[in-house]
């Protein structure tokens, strides 16, 4: 997505350990226009997957999610990552390992917010070595529901993600895919 890559090539910005900063519009500043973009761009992309719901996890899956909630017109869950008392016993959970933070978070995502014939699209900011999406997976499974699709707004190619994600054959569409961050410099995949 061409708008996407041109915001990350004038306010991204490249940090040690493969990790690229887009906090002036996606991770702490969030651009709305921008989202509302990709949120369209994601309901264009998956429109002939049937989706009934989308998943997320907190908290910057959260803001392309809903977006796309909207263009979809389905419901948007995100799953939390701490412990909550308002959560009660009835919720999925299941262990992801944070690829900035380097700590393992327990997410967890209420029974009542996934039913029985839901037909999930799983959006989230960033693909690196895919554990965020696989704990979303996992929660799927133990839900026993079909996940129809995988929305990522940057794709860092070159790491494990992507391709764990081909081999489960599941519809995986990346806004922004990265070939390299070599040299402080983003470079993408060409199509
Ligand atoms: P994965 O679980 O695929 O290894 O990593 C995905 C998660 O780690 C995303 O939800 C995102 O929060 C974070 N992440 C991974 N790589 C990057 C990155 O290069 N920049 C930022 N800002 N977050 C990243």
């Amino acid at each position: 997505m061409k708008l996407l890559e041109d915001k990350i090539k004038e306010v991204g910005r490249v940090l040690p350990g493969d990790v690229l900063k887009v906090d002036a519009f996606l991770n702490h500043q969030v651009d709305p226009k921008l989202m509302a973009e990709m949120g369209k761009e994601f309901a264009r992309l998956f429109k002939d997957d049937n989706i009934t719901r989308i998943v997320t996890v907190e908290s910057s899956g959260i803001a392309p999610a809903v977006m796309a909630g909207l263009y979809m017109d389905v419901p948007v869950v995100f799953a939390r990552k701490h412990k909550s008392l308002t959560l009660t016993d009835d919720v999925y959970t299941s262990e992801v390992y944070s690829y900035t933070k380097q700590t393992s978070n327990q997410i967890s995502i209420d029974k009542r917010f996934i039913q029985p014939n839901d037909r999930l699209l799983i959006i989230d900011d960033f693909l690196a070595n895919g554990q965020a999406v696989q704990g979303l997976l996992d929660v799927a499974k133990q839900a026993n529901v079909s996940v129809n699709g995988i929305g990522i707004v940057i794709e860092k190619s070159y790491q494990k993600g992507h391709d764990l994600i081909e081999k489960t054959g599941i519809h995986l569409e990346s806004l922004a895919r990265i070939k390299s961050l070599d040299n402080d410099k983003v470079t993408f995949v060409e199509d």
